[in-house]
């Protein structure tokens, strides 16, 4: 994802986008990444995100240095330990929108 997506126009796309993604999607996209593989504090290989009205949660983090600044994410909780996994939601969405599926 380049600077220039994160532009004016492109912001007026991105955040209702985003906001669209499915817990479909979501599985559709780790597991085309891979990148749910087991637990590096425990092993196990049991994930699940927290969902809101039948969407994945959003989460925000906020930069110190400017709050008006934040990062969107997905998270995924090891069900064993807790151990949990942000996933960029600016990934997830470049995957389904910026010019088609990426492998
Ligand atoms: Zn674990």
């Amino acid at each position: 994802m380049s600077d220039d997506l994160l532009g004016e126009r492109n912001m007026s796309r991105i955040v209702p986008e985003t906001l669209s993604i499915t817990a479909e999607q979501l599985h559709e996209y780790v597991a085309a990444k891979q990148c749910l593989r087991n637990c590096e504090a425990c092993g196990a290989n049991t994930w699940e995100f927290p969902s809101m009205n039948g969407v994945p949660a959003l989460f925000t983090m906020a930069s110190a240095r400017d709050v008006s600044f934040a990062t969107w994410t997905f998270h995924f909780n090891c069900l064993n330990c807790g151990n949990t996994r942000f996933i960029g939601a600016g990934f997830v969405w470049s995957y389904f929108f910026e010019k088609g599926k990426k492998a």
